[in-house]
């Protein structure tokens, strides 16, 4: 009787479990190059009538926009783009397929690359329990330099964990790194990159490594969204935003609601929270939530780098994401003719372009530098903007990884590696260049005017009295 109980329980839970996974059999991934702004229109109208779902957030004349379209609506999608005459390339014929082939296990026999470190390795992609108990591996086999940190809880009450890697603890003039990794669910190859950094950071015998390992007391954070994450393996591949169920509404005829069950973390940031580049719609994509910071993650995250910003000085925050291979700058909210905002942008950009250039020295792969207005969108309610305007981080920077969309979130496990050998590659000469500069030394030039400010001023008051 028990056994059947428990029979009976586990075939209700799977049940549960097969209803709520979002297949993508049939689907189709589409690309269109809308030519003027006329063509951008006709998109926008297949857009707000949910007639795809739309990788690109926003798009431009001449940008790929792609599109993801269910079997039942293809017609429909095809006619309205002959009619407006917009080229249409189908990328993908059954996105689903490509699903599987990302997740699933390597058939029995295949090599796995030497590059394994513990229970990880780079050769697939690995769930929220992996990579936790991975991190828990590193600290008992360092436990001089590797602590497991918890910054908070996720909505569902999962813990946001991270570890901290320093290797003297004996230092009072703390300079700090902090990565930041997956604040969007869907971007699987984040993840992937912060733990290979983790890897070279207490493996590699390469002296700029070495340098760039030590000489900051690190924060890594491989998943800020947690709830998310588990959910592109066990509910929807494609999820982007967190799991908050508090905003859910009905999202029209063509819009699935569960589309309603989340905010958009990389737009809920407390600075110009709303303002632009984001939604006030709980079924968008872009939907900032109901308040600035209304997020739990969000507040984990402000909480734990303000904490960090008072005790020594936080020389980088790297936020990572994908796709379309690009630094950029903040600040994400202001027009092209404003790029000059952040009081060090000319250093970060100096620093993004060098490194950026040796980046793609080793497999030339092709990154962008730029604040959001020009290679990208712009945008507001941002993670490294925030952290940019409210601490005292000097670099600041939101990487966009592989590819420019071939596969986009769907990246190849096999891609992994290379696309891991050449951010490392880029962020060894970025710690050069920010040393050049002479971050290290606490001198940059605006450091040097504001201490100048300081002592004129202090002898005018002098004079004064
Ligand atoms: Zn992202």
């Amino acid at each position: 009787m028990k056994v059947l109980l428990i029979c009976l329980i586990l075939i209700a839970i799977n049940a549960n479990v097969n209803a709520e996974y979002k297949s993508y059999l049939n689907y189709k991934l589409y690309k269109v190059n809308p030519k003027n702004q006329d063509d951008v229109n006709t998109l926008k109208e297949i857009q707000n009538n949910g007639i795809g779902e739309f990788w690109n957030e926003y798009f431009r004349p001449e940008d790929d926009v792609r599109i993801m379209v269910e079997p039942s609506w293809e017609n429909i999608f095809l006619e309205r783009l002959k009619e407006a005459k917009l080229e249409v390339k189908l990328i993908f014929n059954n996105l689903q397929e490509i699903i599987y082939k990302q997740k699933a296990p390597r058939q029995a026999g295949t090599v796995r690359s030497a590059n394994s470190f513990f229970s990880l390795d780079w050769d697939d992609y690995y769930d929220l329990e992996q990579i936790n108990h991975w991190l828990d591996e590193l600290a008992e086999a360092y436990p001089n330099i590797v602590t497991t940190v918890v910054m908070g809880k996720s909505v569902e009450d999962r813990d946001i964990k991270g570890i901290k890697i320093d290797y003297h603890p004996e230092r009072t003039d703390k300079k700090i790194g902090f990565l930041e990794g997956t604040l969007h669910a869907r971007e699987w190859i984040s993840t992937a990159t912060i733990t290979w950094i983790v890897k070279e950071f207490l493996t590699s015998s390469d002296p700029d490594v070495r340098a760039f390992a030590e000489n900051l007391e690190w924060h890594i954070f491989p998943i800020v969204n947690p709830d998310g994450y588990v959910y592109t393996f066990t509910g929807n591949r494609m999820w982007r935003k967190n799991r908050s169920k508090t905003n859910f509404t009905s999202c029209g005829a063509n819009v699935n609601d569960d589309m309603s069950n989340g905010v958009d973390l990389n737009r809920n940031f407390d600075f110009v929270w709303m303002t632009v580049g984001a939604s006030n719609d709980p079924c968008s994509n872009l939907f900032a939530g109901p308040s600035p910071a209304s997020e739990p993650e969000t507040q984990a995250i402000s909480q734990y780098v303000l904490e960090l910003s008072d005790r020594g000085e936080i020389i980088y925050y790297i936020a990572f994401h994908s796709y379309t291979q690009m630094f950029v700058i903040p600040f994400s909210h202001v027009a092209s003719n404003q790029m000059l905002a952040a009081d060090n942008y000319a250093n970060m950009f100096e620093i993004a372009v060098r490194s950026a250039e040796k980046l793609s020295q080793r497999f030339g792969t092709s990154y962008s530098v730029g604040i959001a207005a020009n290679v990208l969108y712009p945008m507001s309610g941002t993670s490294f903007d925030w952290v940019k305007n409210y601490t005292n981080t000097r670099i600041s920077y939101l990487i966009e990884l592989r590819d420019m969309g071939e596969f986009g979130f769907l990246l190849p496990a096999s891609q992994i590696i290379p696309n891991n050998l050449e951010v490392m590659d880029g962020l060894i000469e970025m710690d050069k260049t920010t040393k050049l500069l002479g971050y290290y030394t606490t001198a940059d030039a605006s450091k040097i005017f504001y201490s100048l400010s300081v002592v004129i001023f202090g002898l005018m008051a002098i004079l004064v009295v």
